[in-house]
């Protein structure tokens, strides 16, 4: 193998294995495990923290509630405990004022063992924890003091996650810290520039190379804070400018259908149907899709609005402004339960007025399908409501001019782009979601498409109560159960679903059925029951059974958690609610709060909570507004767990910025983006070639996200 040292991109496109020090073994274990395969990705395998390097703690100051620390110590005696279950070396370690400390070891014990060696002094670094009252450091990464002199000299020590295998095989922090050190004195002089040097010198960034080194060795604390955001500028402007520029181009490219007027159908469903003054934020947001209905341009625009703020009747009015120019519109939601549920609301919406509705379903039987494919390429069906059904390619319309995705979260990339291909020129789209997604992920999930916001709830909603119990408190809950039904309301028992143990989930569902029709016996109490395993049939039965007020109780798996609207249930009772994440409870909630009365929700859980899951409980006990419960979301969970892009995933992997703390950054350097391309949208310019150059070269190969709905 030639190293290409002439061309630093050849050179960072080296194997990994050719880096002194790794070889073939490791270099597999590296990719398995980090997607380590190249030197490029080696040197973007980032610090997750630094310490002082010039911090030695005493013995006697370590604490098990400290980070990583480091300590100079010598080992006065090793201890190897060996029990049928379980071998363990325990190596004491002392420093001058005569403390102790335990380093305990399960892996690698014969190779420690010859290692250590008594009255020599090494520096030993690791996260201080405590086991039966003693602090310990388990596997701690170690080295002879004065050992690290051929190293690239930082005082600052970057710390790299690994993995169990990683560090079972000597592949921690020191390890990482030498492959870097190896790397860049290699290929310092050879990183080439990714910025132009207009946007370095006004925005005051280092350069790409010094930003590397800074970054894993840190020639000073100022420099090491340069060094990031100069990475984190990179990284998110590259994203933004990528996003914005697919959306100039969809805007250029796309022609869209133009609805000029407001007819009858909109004025007829306006003056005589609508049974409440809509909320300021339903009629801004209708404006904002007028405005682009009128602008010739193919609409592409998300909406966001809390549970229960009014989606559904925004998409219809707007449904009805399509009809009125002569045009189809079809709407889709994720399960039948809500297709139906919506072909219902909308029929009833629209009683009186002349406009064909139709569903769409898995179920639809096959006399009735021929029957809607007849209307719909004659034109006499406007509305089709439905579920996956409707992107079949045997669904023909006529003249589809405006499609609506609800819940659109929950639909993958490719479902949702083939509706737009239903109609030669591009339909209109409206994706809906109440899922709210922080700003930050919305401006880098969606940073293509235009977005709206209904951020206001139709008067009169009271604020849910939200309590959070547990299991000692049942009976009281049962007690207040009672007395709900008592005054008429409805209540749902929700169980957790998890995928992988549907056979598990089931059986929590159906004790836990058991023991409500225990607590509320028939004749006395009617209780029903929902999950993801009853034919649809079966399982729309049971809702209506509930929805028309049959039913006190209904007993459900999270099937129920999308849009179900019962306005007369008004208690939500969540079983192991710490096995839910926050927008899945906040979701729940939702099902609740929506008719006049005073509603509540109640969380019952182990008395042994995760930190993290005490503070979901928390946090949904302290709020209702779905937005904030999405920011806290993403702190406590990072974005790419968060639920709603689970399935379409993050689309692009960040490895330094963090969208929960770099919000601000983003906007900036969105900002910066949108002034480039402001003045040169094809990035045509001699002062962009670079731009140019390096999106092509990294965004190459990612889907067109433009085409997500
Ligand atoms: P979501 O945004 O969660 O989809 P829905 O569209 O299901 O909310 O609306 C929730 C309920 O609020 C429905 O019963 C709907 O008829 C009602 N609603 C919608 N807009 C208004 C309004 N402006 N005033 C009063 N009630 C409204
Ligand atoms: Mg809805």
């Amino acid at each position: 193998m030639r190293l290409h040292l002439s061309d630093g991109n050849m050179i960072l496109e080296t194997e990994i294995k050719f880096l002194a020090g790794i070889g073939s073994k490791r270099a597999e274990m590296l990719k398995k495990e980090l997607g380590i395969s190249t030197f490029k990705d080696m040197l973007y395998t980032f610090p997750y923290r630094y310490i002082d390097r010039t911090k030695f703690y005493k013995i006697s100051e370590i604490t098990e509630d400290l980070p990583y620390i480091q300590f100079k110590g010598k080992i006065t005696r090793i201890e190897n405990i060996e029990t049928p279950r379980n071998k363990r070396l325990i190596a004491y370690a002392t420093d001058n004022s005569g403390d102790e400390i335990q380093l305990v070891f399960f892996r690698g014990i014969k190779w420690i063992k010859d290692k250590l060696k008594p009255n020599i002094e090494y520096i030993f670094f690791g996260k201080p924890n405590v086991f039966r009252g003693q602090i310990n450091i388990i596997h701690p990464e170690m080295e002879t003091a004065g050992d690290e002199n051929n190293q690239i000299n930082s005082n600052i020590q970057a710390i790299y996650s690994s993995t169990e295998l990683l560090k079972d095989n000597f592949l921690g922090t020191k390890a990482f810290n030498r492959f870097q050190s190896a790397l860049l004195t290699l290929v310092y002089d050879k990183i080439n520039e990714t910025l132009p040097e207009y946007i370095t010198t006004q925005y005051k960034l280092i350069s790409l190379k010094d930003a590397l080194l800074n970054i894993h060795f840190p020639q000073s604390p100022e420099l090491l804070k340069q060094a990031q955001f100069r990475l984190k500028f990179e990284e998110l402007f590259y994203i933004q400018l990528s996003l914005l520029r697919q959306r100039l181009n969809r805007l250029q490219k796309n022609r869209g259908f133009v609805f000029p007027k407001i007819d009858n159908n909109f004025n007829n469903f306006y003056k005589n149907n609508l049974p409440f003054e809509l909320t300021n934020a339903q009629k801004r947001v209708i404006k904002e899709i007028r405005k682009d209905f009128a602008a010739g341009k193919q609409m592409n625009r998300l909406l966001q609005g809390d549970v229960g703020s009014g989606k559904t009747l925004v998409a219809l009015i707007c449904m009805l402004i399509a009809i009125d120019n002569g045009f189809q519109t079809c709407i889709m939601a994720p399960t039948e339960i809500l297709a139906n549920q919506h072909y219902q609301t909308i029929c009833e919406f629209l009683k009186g007025i002349d406009i064909g509705v139709r569903l769409l379903t898995g179920s639809t039987k096959k006399s009735e399908r021929k029957l809607i494919d007849n209307d719909l390429t004659s034109g006499k069906i406007n509305i089709l409501v439905g579920t996956h059904a409707l992107i079949e390619e045997t669904v023909q319309f006529d003249n589809l001019g405006f499609v609506v995705i609800d819940e659109q979260h929950r639909f993958g990339v490719e479902q949702r782009a083939k509706l737009r291909y239903k109609n030669i020129i591009e339909p209109h789209i409206l994706v809906m979601t109440a899922t709210p997604i922080p700003r930050t992920l919305a401006m880098t999930l969606y940073g293509d498409l235009d977005i709206s916001v209904i951020d206001e709830l139709p008067p009169g909603r009271k604020n849910i109560k939200t309590i959070h119990l547990f299991e000692n408190k049942r009976l009281q809950l049962f007690g207040f159960m009672r007395e709900q039904i008592k005054a008429g309301r409805q209540i749902y028992v929700v169980y957790p679903l998890i995928k992988e143990s549907e056979k598990m989930d089931y059986k929590n569902l159906e004790d836990g059925y058991f023991a409500i029709t225990q607590a509320f016996p028939p004749p006395d109490y009617v209780t029903c029951v929902v999950h993801g395993k009853m034919k649809s049939d079966e399982k729309d039965f049971s809702m209506n059974y509930f929805a028309s007020g049959k039913a006190n109780i209904l007993v459900a798996t999270s099937v129920i958690e999308v849009g179900v609207n019962v306005p007369n249930a008004s208690v939500m009772v969540i079983e192991s609610a710490e096995r839910f994440g926050l927008s899945q409870l906040h979701q729940l909630r939702g099902r609740v709060g929506r008719g006049a009365e005073q509603s509540y929700c109640f969380l019952m859980s182990d008395v042994k909570l995760t930190t993290e899951a005490r503070k979901r409980m928390q946090l949904m006990v302290r709020t209702n507004n779905g937005f904030e419960i999405a920011e806290e979301d993403l702190k406590l969970r990072g974005p790419g767990d968060i639920e709603g892009t689970q399935q379409s995933g993050l689309p692009f992997n960040l490895k330094i910025s963090n969208l929960a703390k770099d919000g601000k950054l983003l906007e900036y350097v969105r900002n910066v983006a949108f002034e480039i391309l402001n003045e040169d949208n094809l990035l045509e310019l001699k002062k962009n070639s670079l731009l140019r150059e390096t999106l092509e070269k990294n965004f190459r190969k990612s889907i067109d996200y433009s085409a997500i709905s």
